[in-house]
């Protein structure tokens, strides 16, 4: 089986991480996407809600999807949660397949701040999605895309090219994958609640309906 892994905040999930999550699962040939809510980490923001609730937020956002599934793995874990060990554990529960590890430009600039990047890129493909605001082009001086060209980036950045993949370690490859630019992010919609202004079309109802009964991103 080929298992996308799309980890995040996702305080809360929105239309960008679906329909990202969607078209790669499509790309790729998946055979479905886990979606994973972080635990503690080590940069978490004062303004973000507690575990549970954005674990089920992202049940009601996958609930109809056959292909898409929530996963509690890092949320029921004790103490700080590093993407390494999740890989690490999902890696030991499904020995048979492949992880494909599905991140933003944005997030796999950060890569090298995460705890033990040269042993994750061992362990899962690594697959970068486009977002508005970030360009491929940016990732030129990434330590892991060595062999990818500033000129394939830039194709990637102008739409010439839709994909590319190339090695990222010995055993992994990374797949460069252009995404619908939904400029849609979780601080915005949290800014907007907290402005009193309406976040419809942003995320599906259903989450929309949770953020609401339970008052969630209200300044207090
Ligand atoms: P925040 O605004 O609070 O930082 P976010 O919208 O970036 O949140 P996260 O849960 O932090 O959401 O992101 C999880 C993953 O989803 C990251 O890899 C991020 O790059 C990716 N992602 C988030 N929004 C989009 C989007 N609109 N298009 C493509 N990828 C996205």
């Amino acid at each position: 089986m080929k298992i996308g892994v799309y980890g995040g905040t996702f305080n809360p999930i929105h239309y960008g991480h679906l329909r990202s999550a969607e078209e790669v699962f499509e790309m790729l040939s998946l055979d479905k996407v886990l979606f994973i809510t972080s635990g503690k980490t080590p940069f978490d923001k004062p303004d973000l809600e507690k575990a549970e609730h954005r674990y089920e937020m992202v049940k009601k956002a996958v609930n109809g999807n056959r292909h898409f599934e929530a996963s509690d793995i890092e949320i029921k874990r004790r103490g700080r949660s590093y993407t390494v060990e999740t890989i690490g554990s999902l890696g030991d529960k499904y020995r048979e397949s492949e992880l494909f590890f599905i991140l933003g430009i944005d997030a796999f600039l950060d890569l090298p701040n995460w705890n033990q990047p040269d042993k994750l890129i061992n362990l899962a493909n690594i697959v970068i999605i486009s977002r508005p605001g970030y360009m491929y082009a940016g990732l030129s001086l990434s330590p892991y895309l060595k062999n990818v060209s500033e000129k394939i980036l830039r194709e990637l950045d102008k739409g010439i090219k839709s994909n590319f993949s190339s090695d990222i370690s010995k055993t992994r490859k990374a797949f460069l994958c252009k995404v619908t630019g939904l400029n849609i992010s979780a601080s915005h919609i949290r800014h907007l609640i907290a402005s009193g202004k309406n976040i419809k079309y942003l995320l599906p109802d259903s989450v929309k309906s949770y953020i609401i009964s339970n008052k969630l991103f209200v300044r207090r």
